[in-house]
């Protein structure tokens, strides 16, 4: 069967497969961090459906919530009218929210992914504001559709200016830490204050507090509070994307909130359904200028995945899983930089919490010239290769991981919340052989 599918489904789909191809496994069950396959064998999945799974694969309180809403009759797709579920999801919601925006916001379901919630946190802010330009960051991701949106509403009306994320190893203006911080965050005013830079006061800025897909970047919490500031003094929404860091993944319940930035927009996908699809854009009430229908979707109202998600941030609420992430990413990364002294071909191990990211290099390259970073001599050139490498020794040893950055060279892990110390141990020494197998 294992074999038939694989073949099968490699000949019908779109040659844009991503993960299928670099992960040839049918997964067939699975619970918590493990998944089973067709063919009998059992993977640690760190992938954790791209970041979805704070509780792990079929968490019981999921389960229990979503049977609960299949036994009592209710119609599974409400559009966006009033229900019970829906209710029970907001009310947990609300109460999770960083404070300051907590008090006074609101919340517009879009369906059903991430990249709907992004579009719509655009539009929004552009409803708002009466501009159009938008803020956004070198490698960010927000999804597939802002090129889409970029492309329809044509160069004049929504222009993108893209502005340096502040990066220590890899720092774009060559020095790193709160120097190259600082560096960045000038350039950003520079650009909004020269009436010759030719960007018009924008209607928002997008950021994302770790950039994951980005290859694992935590900005700083002085760079985060820095664009707070720079936003606040002009009136520009500042928009979080915490599709990604949302739910207690970088150690806070959201990632803000390790700054105490208070963001206008905060964009939550992932986690906040437990598995299931949802997404929603929460922003100030003042911002809340759309006429009714401004913002539609069919598929806003799904029952099972407000009723997993309300179950999924409850329970990482109440079992203070944020905190565990803090600690047992800490020392997975104190661990895990043992391997940058011991293998040439490790660049740099970096993350926040349980999101992390092990970027590889070169071995024998050359550092690369003006940029200052960890590694002795600066970062040399990124090694997608090997890294696709470390990905196929990891699933040999039964260990699923992602790639990310730019050219995908950074084996990335985003475990569920729920990982036992002994299953991160699992993780660790799987990956740490992978490693030696690729340096040889
Ligand atoms: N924003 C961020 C930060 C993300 O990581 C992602 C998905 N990786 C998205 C938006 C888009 O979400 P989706 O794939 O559900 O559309």
């Amino acid at each position: 069967a294992h074999e038939g599918i694989l073949r099968r489904q490699a000949a019908r789909e779109s040659s844009a497969r991503t993960y299928a191809r670099a992960l040839p496994i049918v997964p067939v069950r699975a619970r918590g961090l493990t998944i089973e396959g067709a063919d009998g064998r059992r993977y640690l999945d760190c992938l954790s459906g791209a970041g979805t799974l704070a509780l792990g694969h079929n968490h019981p309180v999921v389960l229990e919530a979503i049977r609960r809403v299949l036994d009592s009759g209710a119609p599974l797709n409400c559009l966006d009218l009033a229900t019970p579920v829906k209710d029970a999801f907001t009310t947990e919601l609300f109460r999770t929210l960083p404070p300051g925006l907590a008090e006074h916001a609101r919340v517009q379901f879009c369906g059903p992914a991430g990249t709907d919630a992004v579009e719509a946190a655009l539009k929004l802010v552009r409803a708002a504001t009466g501009r159009t330009g938008i803020l956004a960051f070198t490698g960010a991701y927000h999804g597939q559709t802002v090129g889409a949106l970029e492309a329809s509403g044509g160069a004049q009306e929504v222009r993108v200016a893209r502005l340096p994320y502040p990066q220590d190893y890899r720092c774009p203006f060559g020095v790193g830490g709160a120097r190259g911080a600082e560096l960045a965050a000038r350039w950003t005013e520079s650009l909004l204050d020269d009436p010759k830079s030719g960007v018009p006061l924008p209607a928002g800025m997008i950021l994302e507090p770790v950039q994951g897909e980005g290859g694992v970047l935590p900005a700083s919490d002085a760079w985060l509070r820095r664009m707070r500031a720079l936003t606040e003094a002009r009136a520009i929404p500042l928009i979080v994307d915490e599709v990604q860091t949302g739910v207690g993944r970088t150690g806070r319940y959201w990632a803000v909130e390790h700054s105490g930035t208070v963001p206008d927009v905060m964009v939550l996908s992932k986690a906040i359904g437990g598995s299931l699809p949802l997404a929603v854009v929460v922003y100030r009430e003042d911002l809340d200028v759309w006429p009714p229908g401004a913002h539609a979707g069919t598929f806003r109202g799904n029952q099972l995945a407000m009723a997993a998600g309300t179950a999924t941030l409850a329970y990482v609420r109440e079992n203070g899983l944020a905190a565990r992430a803090a600690e047992l990413g800490e020392r997975m990364l104190g661990q895990l930089r043992e391997l940058e002294g011991a293998y040439g071909c490790v660049g740099e191990v970096r993350g926040r919490g349980l999101m992390i990211g092990v970027e590889l290099v070169e071995a024998e390259g050359e550092p690369l010239d003006g940029a200052a970073g960890a590694a002795p001599g600066g970062p040399r050139p990124t090694a997608p290769d090997l890294a696709a490498a470390v990905q196929r020794e990891c699933l040999r040893r039964g260990l699923i991981v992602e790639l990310g950055g730019r050219d995908a060279s950074v084996v990335r892990l985003l475990p569920p919340l729920t990982i036992t110390d002994e299953q991160a141990s699992g993780v660790l020494d799987r990956l740490a052989d992978a490693v030696a197998a690729v340096a040889g």
